[in-house]
This record gives C-alpha cells, sequence and structure tokens, in this order.
C-alpha cells in the first residue's frame, strides 16, 4: 500500500492549495503538498485497506464484497465511502474538530477524504446533503461538522449542495455513546423532510457525515431520501467505527 500512498501524498497538491506555510497537526513537521500533514504522518494514518463496499466496515481481505451484517440487513443506502478507522490521529482529529472548534481540523480531514476519491471507482452525485444536527446542538457548537466537511468537498467536485432540505426532528444522543441495543431507537425517525424541499426524485444523493459507527443514522437520512423518491443513496464519510 505503501507506493499508493506516497501518489495519494502527491495527489494532495492538486486539491488542497493554501497559500500559508502547512504544519503537521500530528508532528509539527513541515507539512507538503498543501495539507496540515507531513507524508510520514499520512503513511501512518489508519487507513481501510480491505471493506464492506455497502457499509464500509474493515474487512481483512478482499474476498468478501460485503460484510456478513449486510448479507441480512436492509439498508436503504447503496454503497459507503470511508477512507479510515476511528482511531489515532483520525479519532483525534474529529474529536477536536467536533468539540473544540478546530476548524482546520476538519479542513484537513475533507482533504484527506477527496484525496481518497481519486483513488476509487465512484459516480459523481447530483445532490450532497450532510447530515443535519438537531437545532439547539447546531446552536450550542456553532457549526455543523458534516456541513464543514461536505463544503470543502463540493467545492471540488461542484455538485449541488442542499443543507436546508432534511432537518432532525428531535434530540438524540451520540450514538457512540450508547449500548448497541438502543443506537437504532435513537435515531428512528429522527429525519424529516422539510414541506417545500427541492425534487429528490431519480436523484443520486450522497450523505456526508463524519464518522460512521452502526449505521443507523445515515440509514435514517437515506430512508427519508428514498421516500422522497432518490433512486440512489451513497454514505460519504471520513471514519467508521470498527464495531
Ligand atoms: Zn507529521
Ligand atoms: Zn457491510
Amino acid at each position: 500500500m505503501t507506493s499508493k500512498l506516497t501518489f495519494l501524498y502527491s495527489f494532495l497538491e492538486k486539491t488542497a492549495q493554501t497559500i500559508y506555510p502547512n504544519v503537521c497537526l500530528q508532528c509539527d513537521a513541515e507539512g507538503e503538498n498543501g495539507i496540515d500533514l507531513c507524508q510520514r504522518c499520512f503513511q501512518n494514518l489508519p487507513w481501510i485497506e480491505f471493506c464492506c463496499q455497502k457499509c464500509a466496515l474493515p474487512l481483512t481481505s478482499d474476498d468478501a464484497k460485503i460484510c456478513g451484517a449486510c448479507t441480512t440487513q436492509k439498508y436503504f443506502f447503496d454503497q459507503t465511502i470511508a477512507p479510515f478507522q476511528f482511531e489515532g490521529f483520525i479519532r483525534d482529529a474529529i474529536y477536536k474538530f467536533k468539540f473544540n472548534q478546530k476548524l482546520n481540523q476538519g479542513k484537513l480531514l475533507a482533504h484527506l477524504f477527496l484525496c481518497c476519491l481519486e483513488n476509487r471507482e465512484y459516480s459523481l452525485p447530483d445532490v450532497i446533503i450532510p447530515v443535519p444536527l438537531y437545532k439547539k446542538r447546531l446552536r450550542k457548537r456553532g457549526y455543523n461538522q458534516a456541513l464543514e466537511v461536505a463544503k470543502i468537498i463540493n467545492k471540488k467536485l461542484n455538485c449541488d449542495l442542499s443543507y436546508t432540505d432534511i432537518y432532525r426532528n428531535r434530540v438524540t444522543s451520540a450514538q457512540m455513546e450508547l449500548p448497541a441495543k438502543q443506537r437504532y431507537n435513537n435515531v428512528k425517525n429522527a429525519f424529516s423532510l422539510v414541506r417545500n424541499s427541492k425534487d429528490l426524485k431519480n436523484k443520486h444523493i450522497c450523505i456526508v457525515d463524519d464518522v460512521m459507527t452502526t449505521g443507523n443514522t445515515v440509514n435514517e437520512v437515506a430512508k427519508c431520501l428514498k421516500k422522497a423518491g432518490a433512486k440512489k443513496v451513497d454514505v460519504w464519510c471520513i471514519a467508521r467505527v470498527h464495531i
């Protein structure tokens, strides 16, 4: 995987140009190619090498295309892309981005996602929809981390970014803090489409989120979108929790 990663690192130069000197957010060395991460730390990120094509759960080889759970469970989304396991630098960066107002960490994470996308086969969606926060949480945090990532991704891909068509209709707890059994009910029917939403019929939509834990949250968003007539719903997130 090392030579592939060297290539990917050089690719970043095209996507993440910045005008200030880049400093690695992991080790303080000089960052290269327009991002705040040095080549060594880039190569040591918790990349997911093989994963389930449906839910991005890390697998030990590429013998199976989908994981055991996906052979029995019905998801409303069609495919998931998640470059990283939720551990090490990626986990720390997501926490800082989400809970400590460190937007530069989010910017780096979005560029790393774009870098992974470049190396994948994917079809460009018509619409990109970040997972919405509940209004009180949004007010408290000041920003929606999924929207911040989606904005950077969309700047490069130039799709239709929509963050007002779907909303979280009630308070939910963070999935990661809940025992597995409660996660399903925590987010069940937690998302609704606004009354005058744009026409999503026959659209290919990408849901963007920071972390995918069980997949229940994005599945609920996908359910809403499929009900509205979307023909294909993919999930793009930075990291996948290995449950
Ligand atoms: Zn470094
Ligand atoms: Zn799966």
